[in-house]
């Protein structure tokens, strides 16, 4: 057997600054104002900002022991008896059943993502939103709404729920692989971050930089700790890029890719 076939059958697709953009540090000062009535009767507001910021932070550096939304939580109600971890939760549920949607206010729909999305599952391929899984399923669910995708027959869609770590982590995307039974030949990630997304190199999934002008400077406070950390930890922090355009060029790729 001389050329080896590849093909594609599940498109991993990221979600922020991907198929919606929006500008992170705005996103999460908006968030937190939303959010606080629920919690002001245990701080203050800059006292909560800073926790939503360190817990965030803490699901980033998750490291299996527990999933996201714990690892979260737990780091959210420490140094706060009166708060405990049901409560704790049930009060950002109800934040994300009443307020959440609001968010969507501050966000952009990609132009052609839902096309996209639709032909790549006409053509048989499957759909993970592998958005990095900081926000329970409710708000991602609310998320996906945003981008008009909602109703469409998407496979897996990362979570804090479902996940016990976080990009650009490899236990990140192995952690997919293992629940889509794939093999990382079988996989194409697309995202708009050269750390976070193309990161699925090291596990041999092919990769597509979404290059959008229009996201350009929308990267914030989060972004920047992901891309730091992943400088300390990684020897080698410069991940294979297979390709890199709009999200044109990533269907174009994609079907090209199958033919080749
Ligand atoms: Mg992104």
């Amino acid at each position: 057997m001389g050329h080896h076939h590849l093909t594609i059958k599940a498109l991993l697709i990221d979600f922020d600054n991907t198929l919606v953009l929006f500008n992170e540090d705005q996103f999460l000062v908006a968030y937190a104002k939303l959010a606080y009535p629920y919690l002001s009767e245990f701080f203050d507001e800059a006292t909560f900002f800073q926790k939503l910021l360190k817990s965030t932070l803490q699901m980033i550096q998750n490291d299996g022991s527990q999933t996201n939304v714990e690892a979260f939580t737990n780091n959210f109600i420490a140094d706060t008896l009166s708060l405990g971890y049901e409560e704790c939760n049930n009060r950002f549920k109800q934040f994300y059943e009443e307020k959440f949607h609001e968010l969507g206010d501050t966000v952009i729909v990609v132009p052609y993502g839902r096309e996209l999305l639709k032909r790549v599952l006409d053509a048989g391929i499957q759909v993970v939103i592998a958005t990095n899984p900081i926000f329970p399923e409710l708000a991602s669910r609310t998320r996906l709404g945003w981008a008009n995708i909602a109703d469409l027959k998407i496979t897996l869609m990362t979570h804090a729920e479902n996940m016990s770590y976080c990009k650009p982590r490899p236990e990140y995307y192995q952690t997919i692989l293992d629940l889509i039974n794939r093999k990382p030949k079988e996989c194409l990630m697309a995202g708009n971050d050269s750390i976070s997304d193309m990161s699925a190199s090291a596990l041999s999934m092919t990769t597509f930089l979404v290059d959008l002008d229009q996201e350009k400077g929308r990267l914030g406070i989060l972004s920047k700790e992901i891309g730091n950390s992943a400088k300390k930890e990684a020897k080698r922090f410069q991940y294979r890029i297979d390709g890199s355009g709009t999200l044109e060029d990533l269907e174009h790729f994609l079907f090209n890719h199958e033919r080749r």
